[in-house]
């Protein structure tokens, strides 16, 4: 059971969703545009502060706030879910759990009121999945870090509202050999970091997404975000939280397509009859709903062992896994509810399949989230 503040939280993003953001984002959809509109109303609506403390001009919810949020968004579009959930997940926490006093009372402000923008580089054209082969370097020159290198697919990384992008890079040698790599702050606008075109991609094309090259772009040593050397467990720490949100997200998307599905099957005829009354079609939808349903289990299963200050690795994998599948799955079968029109771009369902395959990919592939989770079962 939610709580009434948590009941009131999802009513409120639903009929966000449902009044503001479904009328306009096929439009922005189709034109590749990022919803600058969309995104600044979700700002005024205090969901890019919603797991944050009010000292820094956050909502003091919670992480299970930000998860209502994602999911009854993705429920409707998943460009505008996804730009929430990296903002706040890979943009704002970082900072706000690893960042000094004055970091944070510099950047997070506008972060949490959707103002500006931050994205997170770990991805490089070369890696993804094996994060410690990161090839970004930062050598500290007098009182500057000077980076070389470059970031693929980095999300939020090139709006007009980007205030930074936080990049992880190898900064030296640990004494076993291995490499040092740490978090490092590199505002927009800073000389020798450019943010190329956006990708022409399959999905999420409402949402921003660049690759990012670093040519001696200098930065002051105090952008150092928190220890020397502790950039790929910040990170890992951070994607473990993250795969809660990409969860919900994907509950989201997976109940979305069982909605635009019951509602179609009610009013296309075939044979004489709404197509709802062939089992065919709803035994169809209510597997959807099954997969939906355990999906939204899962997710909050992991954020209520987060909240309980529990060890949650294992499931929030489970949870980012068995979503991610139930959102491609549920994808496909609303297409196949939608018949014909399902293959076309003004129906939801066409933008639903599109977007459900990038999560089983993004923030740890489904193989990543089995490796997560047999080791934590000791194999
Ligand atoms: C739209 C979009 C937005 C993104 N946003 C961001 C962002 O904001 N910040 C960021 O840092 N990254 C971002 N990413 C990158 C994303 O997190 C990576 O694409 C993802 O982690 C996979 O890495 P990769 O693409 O390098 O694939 P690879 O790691 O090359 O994987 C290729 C295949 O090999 C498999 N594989 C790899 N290693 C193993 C193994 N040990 N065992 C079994 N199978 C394995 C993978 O599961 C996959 O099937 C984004 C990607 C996209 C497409």
């Amino acid at each position: 059971m939610l709580s009434e503040e948590h009941e009131a939280l999802r009513q409120t993003v639903r009929e966000f969703a449902r009044e503001v953001v479904a009328p306009v984002i096929g439009d922005y959809y189709e034109r590749h545009a990022f919803p600058y509109d969309v995104i600044r109303q979700m700002g005024k609506l205090g969901l890019f502060g919603l797991p944050f403390s009010s000292e820094y001009g956050g909502e003091d919810g919670d992480y299970f706030a930000l998860g209502l949020a994602l999911e009854e968004l993705a429920r409707v579009d998943s460009s505008v879910a996804i730009t929430l959930e990296a903002a706040v997940s890979l943009g704002a926490m970082p900072i706000y759990r690893f960042g000094t006093e004055e970091q944070k009372r510099r950047w997070l402000p506008k972060l949490l009121t959707g103002e500006a923008l931050a994205g997170f580089g770990l991805t490089e054209p070369g890696t993804g999945s094996d994060a410690g082969g990161t090839r970004t370097r930062a050598v500290l020159d007098g009182d500057e870090w000077v980076i070389n290198g470059s970031k693929a697919f980095i999300t939020n990384s090139g709006t007009d509202i980007t205030a930074l992008v936080t990049v992880t890079a190898v900064t030296g040698e640990k004494p076993d050999g291995s490499k040092e790599i740490s978090s490092i702050i590199v505002p927009s606008g800073t000389p020798g970091f450019t943010v190329a075109p956006g990708y022409s991609k399959v999905g999420w094309c409402a949402s921003d997404t660049h690759e990012l090259t670093f040519d001696n772009c200098r930065v002051p040593a105090e952008n150092l975000l928190c220890q020397r050397g502790r950039g790929f467990a910040q990170f890992l720490s951070i994607l473990a939280e993250g795969r809660i949100a990409i969860a919900a997200l994907s509950t989201g998307l997976a109940q979305g397509c069982v909605d635009e599905s019951i509602r179609y099957a009610k009013e296309r005829h075939a044979f004489g009859q709404p197509i709802a009354d062939f089992q065919a079609v709803s035994f169809m939808i209510a597997d959807m709903e099954l997969r939906a349903h355990t999906a939204r289990l899962a997710w909050y299963d992991a954020a209520e062992r987060m909240l309980a200050g529990q060890d949650f690795k294992r499931y929030a994998a489970i949870a980012k896994l068995h979503s991610s599948n139930a959102a491609m799955d549920n994808a496909r079968a609303a297409t196949q509810v939608h018949g014909g029109y399902g293959f076309m771009n003004e129906f939801p369902v066409g933008r639903f399949y599109r977007d459900a395959k990038i999560l089983e990919i993004g923030e740890g592939t489904s193989e990543i989230q089995r490796m997560v989770i047999a080791r934590d079962l000791g194999l």
